[in-house]
């Protein structure tokens, strides 16, 4: 499958440069090559797992995967565009994250849409009532939307809900919160733990805080991986070139402060990356370019 959208990519490449193609033609070779990539996402890459150094393991739990475009960049010049998504597009995924902990705790980073979460876990033998602890990084949809069920009942009877107190403020509050937020807010009301989440330390897991995206977006550490959340919504432009933001970021200033001071420690620590919308397997290893970028490694398949 991968060989045959190579070829389409190819030649919407090859297209480009020989300058005879229409730019419906190229468009059009692109959406196939992606077409046949969506059928790959469903089941083989929906799931993956990795042991930590100190044996807990940290399962991938992704909605799927997608491709995104220059329209949501901020600060991307034509040749940092041209440089990093030569098809027109950058490959991302929306994930959400389960640590199975060495003591046999259940433990949700995010619960991504909902819609692939609850079969992914199935996977694993692990139903929503079996679910101890849900760390959220911050309250978009695209991260809280398993909480709840079509009428609104939450799905996980037995988790408690973590979030940072700038999160809550935010989002609890009816002027600048979601009703969503505020649903789910209701729902696990008798179950919400607010941080500060620098003092709080879940078994072994150290909750991060990390600004910008949202006001009390969190990243979580796990031994030797950082689940970071939405640090990146474009691996391919945003390794090499940390300094471009997203239309989607709150705080654009704060999140590119964020992104860098995050990345530093991680490649200081040795650490592995596991975020929300890393293509698939969602984790990897981002290693300094000398150039104030990166190059980010996946791990292996
Ligand atoms: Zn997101």
């Amino acid at each position: 499958m991968y060989h045959i959208v190579k070829i389409i990519f190819f030649f919407a490449l090859k297209l480009t440069t020989t300058l005879i193609y229409t730019k419906t033609m190229k468009t059009t070779l692109i959406m196939l090559a992606f077409a046949l990539l969506a059928p790959a996402a469903v089941g083989q890459t929906n799931t993956f797992s990795y042991k930590t150094k100190r044996g807990n393991e940290i399962i991938l739990l992704s909605e799927g995967q997608r491709a995104g475009n220059a329209s949501v960049l901020i600060g991307a010049t034509p040749e940092i565009i041209s440089e990093t998504m030569p098809g027109g597009s950058y490959p991302s995924a929306t994930n959400a994250f389960l640590i199975r902990t060495v003591h046999g705790k259940h433990i949700l980073i995010d619960t991504g849409f909902g819609k692939e979460l609850f079969k992914n876990l199935q996977q694993y033998g692990v139903t929503a009532d079996m679910i101890d602890i849900i760390l959220i990084t911050h309250m978009h949809s695209d991260h809280v939307g398993g909480l709840l069920d079509e009428n609104g009942k939450k799905q996980f009877p037995n988790a408690q809900l973590h979030l940072s107190a700038p999160e809550y403020e935010y989002y609890s509050n009816p002027n600048t919160g979601s009703e969503q937020a505020i649903a789910i807010f209701n729902a696990y009301r008798d179950k919400l733990k607010i941080g500060p989440f620098n003092e709080l330390e879940i078994g072994s897991i150290k909750a991060i805080p990390a600004p910008g995206h949202t006001p009390g977006h969190t990243a979580f550490l796990i031994n030797n991986v950082l689940v970071w959340g939405d640090i990146t919504h474009a691996m391919a432009v945003q390794m090499p070139y940390p300094q471009v933001a997203v239309t989607y970021d709150y705080d654009s200033k704060q999140a590119i402060e964020t992104r860098l001071k995050l990345l530093e420690f991680i490649t200081k620590e040795k650490l592995i990356v596991a975020g929300m919308h890393i293509p698939y397997p969602g984790m990897g290893t981002p290693v300094a370019n000398g150039k104030g970028g990166y190059i980010f490694t996946p791990l292996e398949k």
